[in-house]
C-alpha cells in the first residue's frame, strides 16, 4: 500500500475531475479555516428499481479488491410477499451508512477510524488500525469486518481510494444496470441524488439511534402493520 492513499484527501486540494464530474475536496478559501465538510456525500438505494442482480456488489468486491468470506456491500432478498401471480421480493442494501455521528469512530483507540472533515466519508487508516474490533461492535449496522488479508477493519468507504480519487462514481453505482443507485453531495441542491430525494419519499435504517447515516432508501412497496 502506497503512501499516496495513506495520504489521500489530506492534501488541499484533489483537482481530479472525470466524465463523471465528482471532485473529492471543493478548493478551500485561502485562509479561510473550517471544520465542516465541503462536500457531504450520499447514496440512495431506489429498492422499487433494484432487481437484486449482485452486479454491484460483485463491482465493489473487484474495485476494492475485497477477499471471498467478507464483503463491504450486501443485496438482502426478502420474499416472497404477496399471492401468486402478484408476488413481489424486497431487495434491501447492506452496507456502511456513512453515519454523521459515527459510533465506530468514537470507540476508535488509534484514530484509525475516521470521518474525513472535507467529504464526510467514514473511512478506516489501515495503517493505524491494531485489529480490536472495538469499532465492529460500536457499529449497529454490523456491517464492519476484519480484512483477512489487511487485518485491519474495513467496510464500504464510498470506493474513495479507487474511484473517488480518479473522478469516477463508487464501482456499485456505476455497475447498476437499472441505475437504482445514485451518488452525490447532499449539499448542493442542483445534484442529482437531492433531485432524486425530493422525487420520492425515503426511509433511512435505524433512524432513532440518531447515527444520522447518509445511506437513503426508497421503499418498495408501502409499509405494513406489524401488531
Ligand atoms: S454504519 Fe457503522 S461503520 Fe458505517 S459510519 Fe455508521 S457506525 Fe460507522
Ligand atoms: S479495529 Fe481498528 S479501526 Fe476498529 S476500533 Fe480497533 S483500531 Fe480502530
Ligand atoms: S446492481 Fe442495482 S439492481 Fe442490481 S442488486 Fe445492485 S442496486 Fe440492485
Amino acid at each position: 500500500m502506497s503512501n499516496s492513499r495513506r495520504l489521500f484527501l489530506k492534501g488541499a486540494c484533489v483537482a481530479a475531475v472525470g466524465a463523471s464530474g465528482f471532485t473529492l475536496v471543493r478548493a478551500k478559501e485561502a485562509g479561510k479555516n473550517t471544520s465542516k465538510p465541503v462536500y457531504k456525500y450520499a447514496l440512495v438505494h431506489d429498492e422499487t428499481k433494484c432487481i437484486g442482480c449482485d452486479a454491484c456488489s460483485i463491482a465493489c468486491r473487484e474495485v476494492n479488491q475485497v477477499p471471498e468470506g467478507v464483503s463491504r456491500l450486501e443485496i438482502k432478498r426478502e420474499g416472497p410477499f404477496g399471492e401468486y401471480p402478484n408476488q413481489y421480493f424486497r431487495f434491501t442494501r447492506h452496507s456502511c451508512q456513512q453515519c454523521e455521528s459515527t459510533p465506530c469512530v468514537d470507540v476508535c483507540p488509534t484514530g484509525a477510524a475516521y470521518k474525513d472533515p472535507d467529504t464526510g466519508i467514514v473511512s478506516v487508516d489501515e495503517w493505524k488500525c491494531v485489529g480490536c474490533q472495538y469499532c465492529i461492535a460500536a457499529c449497529p449496522y454490523q456491517i464492519r469486518f476484519i480484512n483477512p488479508i489487511t487485518k485491519a477493519a474495513d467496510k464500504c468507504d464510498f470506493c474513495k481510494d479507487t474511484r473517488l480519487k480518479e473522478g469516477k462514481k463508487p464501482a456499485c453505482v456505476s455497475a447498476c444496470p437499472t441505475k437504482a443507485l445514485t451518488f452525490g453531495d447532499i449539499t448542493d441542491p442542483d445534484s442529482q441524488i437531492v433531485k432524486v430525494l425530493k422525487s420520492a419519499p425515503s426511509y433511512r435504517s435505524k433512524l432513532d439511534l440518531g447515527t444520522r447515516p447518509k445511506v437513503f432508501r426508497i421503499a418498495s412497496q408501502g409499509g405494513e402493520v406489524k401488531l
